[in-house]
């Protein structure tokens, strides 16, 4: 056999025999350079996509390839070499083709210069490739290097194991893919976590996965070519084999019966099976999933669901029945199960049907709702309040409301009454705040460290705070007292007071406190036990001030009351003295009088004692009376035109006599007037009441010295005067002297009597006149009364009754009436006028004096007493008056009375004379209406 064939055969034997992973191309590669007497070679295998190619075997003397590497620089073994289409294309052609030189085939892969040094390095030069084709694709080429004169041997053959290895290139790439193929299946198969099984058409195992020998823990001897049916429980093996029968026929692809291990563990599961085909046979394809963790859970759901103390209920979504309520929705409700399940839940619960329609609407389009608040209804009808939430469910392709409600009935019931509570507390507090408001005085409620924690308008008011309340609020109350303590008369001492009070922690109450403008603060101090320990700081402050006042007021008024009772007292004992002294004058010597015959000098001087102490008492009594009159406000005075020059010089006349007769006639009594007439205009009597009183005080308390009196013009006012050279009167008694009843102390010592009216009188007087009375004195050296009234000057000198006594001779056999109740009265005037040329005439009673008066005599004048036994005489007058006008009529009056005085003039009388009448004044008066010279 020929070497060439020989090598052949031993190619195509090697390439036959070589499983997919034992193809040795180095092998080949050498047995082709031995055939073709190249002496060196390249296998080079393409890529895939046909894109690059690598160098995979290298044959020919080692030393000269690593030559060729120093030349390249890099080792061809691993690298990437692009491939050109073009040179493909060049070597597509069943045969070796032959390239001149390296540079040739690298195709500027390379430079020339290297091709060079390559070839020279390994001394080659001709080279040929052979294409290794499988399917009609370039799969990979030899190279083969030629020494310079030799060229390629056995052409032919060389390309018959280009060819050969081609197919078995192909075969083993085959091969190898189906190797990873089937590796991968096993991969996949082990991995996945079910429980995978391939059946036979009978129904035995062809084939399980690791999951389900590792799970199961059979030994595969026990499982393959065994019934699918050991591996489920026995007591389900029956439903088992039916449904494996159903599957086998194609009718079930379903199996809910579980798997149980060797160790006899049951595994829920849940199989679906389809049909194929396996090792070329039909066969029964079986996926398992383990549904322990699920049903663990289904049953945690239920346990849940159950045990939820909140109402549930699992209801279809589509037509809202019932599938499941758990025990709380039973026996809060008041159904049994089967009364509900199957049932509409809007059917049993009685929703609002506005609460349901707008949760129905949120569920479908949020998915769920949380605690809304809304009431369902018992079985019997009774309200709960609860709180929903619901939840849209997919179970096994259905949907499912599963609605919850929890029962907050209790809470509602504890918030409502927390609510009621609140609302009763707030109103006991806003009625506190208001009582607080509204007390008549100042609240302050400190908190235990001393913060203000109620404070109210009045407080502030008190305290002259202009803020509102509210303000105050949380201030310090040590600042606040601070502040206060000015307005105090105690300053600082009420804050250190403040202090002392709340260290010694007990109630304070109406501790006064007065303030530098006058006003009085009461306070109290209570400490208020709120809890364990804490106190609160109550301080009430009300304005005493009113009460204060009355209280002085009171004291005063009791003063007073006390000393009126005093003086009252010392009137009475005075007014005896008074009245007794001057009696006992009257009685004395009216009784020396009435017994001996007495020479005229002696009755003379008798009667002036008698006629004096007569018009002493007379003033008394008309100061008694005066008082009275002052008293009830009918004092009123009484104006006329008067010669005050003339009025003077009557009262100095009048009481130098009296000083005589007082023993005092030593005292010099002095007046100081123009001595010419001086008409004004005023009430005569009230000025000589005033006059003689300061003259009868200054004679009275004067022992020695001068007695000056007199008047002098001022503007509108006479001012007039009564000056003494007396006992004075003491500074603090100068103001009182003028109230009645009250005699200056320093008289004590001396009984001057009175009754301490006088100067009462004769201040009201000048009052009344327009003016006052004032007092100037220095006790031991004497007084000043002065006093003034208003100034009218009388226009002309009004007829008035003359100084002189008239010339009785020229009353003429004239006929008076007189009408007079009182018989000694009636004596009087039969004594006084007896001596004259006059016919009186006598009436007691109005009827009598009427008729006399129009009667026969001829009456030329009336003098009527007011009182008369019928009644009084107004009426006569006013009879009278209308049948004999020209009749003239004098009233007698009650001096006292000064209304009698009016009313008499009003009523119709022609004039009026005072009692008790004076002998002279009734001469006077009698000779204006009878006197012949009229
Ligand atoms: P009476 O004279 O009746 O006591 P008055 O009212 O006239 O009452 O006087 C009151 C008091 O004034 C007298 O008691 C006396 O103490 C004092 N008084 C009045 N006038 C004088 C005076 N001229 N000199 C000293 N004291 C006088």
């Amino acid at each position: 056999m020929e070497r060439s064939t020989k090598i052949l055969l031993q190619v195509s034997q090697m390439l036959l025999k070589s499983g997919p992973m034992d193809l040795d191309m180095s092998l080949v590669l050498s047995q082709l350079r031995e055939l073709s007497g190249a002496k060196f070679g390249i296998y080079n295998a393409y890529s895939d996509d046909g894109m690059t190619f690598q160098n995979k075997a290298i044959s020919g003397f080692p030393q000269l390839v690593q030559k060729a590497y120093a030349i390249l620089g890099f080792s061809l073994d691993g690298r990437n070499w692009e491939i050109s289409p073009e040179r493909v294309k060049e070597i597509s052609v069943g045969m070796p083709v032959r390239f001149k030189d390296l540079y040739a085939l690298a195709q500027s892969a390379l430079s020339r210069n290297t091709c060079k040094l390559i070839e020279g390095a390994i001394g080659t030069k001709s080279i040929y490739v052979i294409e290794i084709n499988a399917h009609g694709k370039t799969i990979g080429d030899f190279i083969l290097f030629f020494n310079r004169d030799s060229e390629l041997q056995n052409p032919a053959e060389a390309t018959t194991i280009a060819n050969m290895t081609g197919v078995a290139l192909h075969r083993q790439k085959s091969e190898e893919q189906i190797l990873q193929k089937e590796k991968n299946f096993r991969a996949f198969f082990d991995t996945i976590d079910n429980y995978l099984f391939i059946l036979d058409m009978n129904g035995n195992v062809l084939e399980y996965n690791k999951t389900a020998r590792d799970k199961l823990l059979y030994e595969p001897s026990e499982v393959i070519g065994k019934s699918v049916l050991n591996l489920h429980p026995a007591s389900r093996r029956d439903e088992a084999a039916t449904i494996v029968k159903e599957m086998l026929e194609g009718k079930a692809e379903f199996c809910p019966v579980p798997l149980i291990t060797s160790t006899n563990k049951l595994i829920p599961v849940e199989t679906y099976v389809k049909h194929g085909v396996w090792n070329g046979k039909p066969a029964i394809f079986g996926v398992s999933k383990d549904i322990s963790a699920l049903k663990e859970s289904e049953e945690k759901f239920a346990a849940a669901f159950n045990l939820n103390p909140a109402i549930a209920g699992l209801s279809l979504l589509e037509t809202g029945e019932f599938v499941e309520v758990n025990r709380a929705f039973t026996e809060k409700l008041g159904y049994s199960k089967e009364e509900v399940i199957g049932q509409k839940s809007t059917d049993v619960l009685k929703l609002d049907p506005k609460f349901r329609n707008r949760n129905v609407t949120k569920l479908s389009s949020e998915g769920r709702i949380f605690n809304e608040e809304g009431i369902i209804f018992s079985r019997n009808g009774d309200p709960i309040d609860v709180l929903f939430s619901a939840e849209v469910l997919e179970l096994n392709n259905r949907y499912f409301n599963y609605t919850t409600g929890i029962d907050i009935t209790h809470r509602k019931r504890l918030e409502e009454s927390l609510r009621e509570n609140q609302l009763s507390l707030q109103s006991q507090t806003n009625r506190l705040m208001a009582l607080i408001a509204h007390l008549p005085g100042g609240i302050l409620l400190e908190t235990h460290n001393r913060k203000v924690r109620v404070v109210n308008q009045r407080f502030c008011e008190m305290f002259g705070i202009p803020a509102p309340p509210e303000t105050l609020l949380g201030a310090d109350c040590r600042q606040c007292a601070q502040a206060a303590g000015r307005l105090f008369t105690a300053g600082e001492d009420f804050t250190s007071r403040i202090e002392e009070i709340l260290s010694e922690g007990k109630p304070v109450l109406n501790e006064e406190l007065p303030l530098n403008d006058g006003r009085v603060f009461e306070r109290d101090f209570l400490p208020v036990k709120l809890d364990e320990g804490i106190n609160e700081i109550l301080w009430y402050y009300r304005d005493i001030s009113p009460r204060k006042k009355f209280e002085q007021e009171l004291e005063k008024a009791r003063l007073r009351a006390e000393e009126s009772d005093r003086l009252k007292s010392a009137f009475l004992a005075n007014m005896s003295h008074e009245i007794r002294s001057p009696l006992n004058g009257i009685l004395g010597f009216s009784d020396l009088l009435r017994g001996t015959i007495l020479s005229k000098e002696k009755t003379q001087e008798f009667a002036e004692i008698i006629f004096n102490r007569g018009n002493h008492l007379m003033r008394l009594i008309n100061d008694i009376i005066d008082v009275s009159k002052l008293d009830s406000g009918q004092m009123k005075i009484n104006p006329v035109a008067l010669d005050l020059d003339a009025l003077l010089r009557e009262i100095s006349h009048s009481f130098s006599q009296e000083m005589k007769l007082e023993g005092k006639g030593n005292i010099r009594l002095e007046l100081v007037s123009p001595f010419q007439p001086f008409w004004i205009e005023t009430d005569e009597m009230r000025l000589r009441q005033v006059l003689e009183n300061l003259l009868s005080n200054a004679v009275k308390f004067t022992e020695t010295g001068t007695i000056e009196f007199g008047y002098h013009i001022r503007d509108s006012y006479l001012q007039f005067y009564v000056k003494d050279t007396g006992a004075g009167i003491p500074e603090d008694m100068q103001e009182s002297i003028f109230d009645r009843f009250i005699q200056a102390a320093a008289h004590n010592e001396k009984q001057y009597g009175g009754t301490g009216l006088g100067l009462a009188i004769a201040r009201a007087c000048t009052r009344l006149l327009g003016g006052d009375i004032k007092v100037e004195s220095t006790p031991g050296e004497g007084s000043v009364f002065y006093f003034t009234i208003e100034y009218h000057k009388a226009g002309m000198n009004k007829p008035g009754i003359s100084e002189e006594l008239p010339d009785t001779s020229l009353l003429n056999h004239d006929t008076i009436l007189i009408a007079e109740d009182d018989d000694v009265s009636y004596r009087y005037f039969k004594e006084v006028l007896g001596e004259y040329d006059l016919t009186l005439l006598r009436s007691t009673s109005v009827k009598d004096t009427v008729n006399i008066a129009l009667g026969t005599e001829p009456v030329k004048l009336v003098l009527l007493d007011i009182q008369l036994t019928d009644g009084e005489g107004w009426e006569a007058v006013r009879i009278i008056n209308k049948h004999k006008p020209n009749l003239p009529i004098i009233a007698q009056t009650a001096y006292a009375f000064e209304n009698d005085r009016q009313k008499s003039l009003k009523a119709g009388c022609n004039d009026y004379i005072a009692k008790p009448i004076r002998k002279d004044e009734l001469l006077k008066l009698i000779f204006k209406y009878l006197g012949k010279n009229k």
